[in-house]
């Protein structure tokens, strides 16, 4: 599949439960992704749009 979400820290593929999507807070135009790992740990994540970096 072309459009799969993978996990913008990890980079696993996001699957299941425990997952979450939002745009970047910088420029809103990047969806991040998150596997329910790197949420639990706070672990970041960085914008390819923008190269914003956050928790
Ligand atoms: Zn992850
Ligand atoms: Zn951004």
């Amino acid at each position: 599949m072309q459009n799969e979400k993978i996990c913008s820290s990890c980079g696993i593929r996001l699957t299941g439960n425990g997952i979450t999507f939002f745009k970047c807070p910088n420029c809103g135009q990047y969806e991040v992704g998150r596997c329910y790992n790197c949420r639990d740990q706070s672990v970041k994540y960085v914008c390819k749009k923008c190269g914003f970096t956050g928790p």
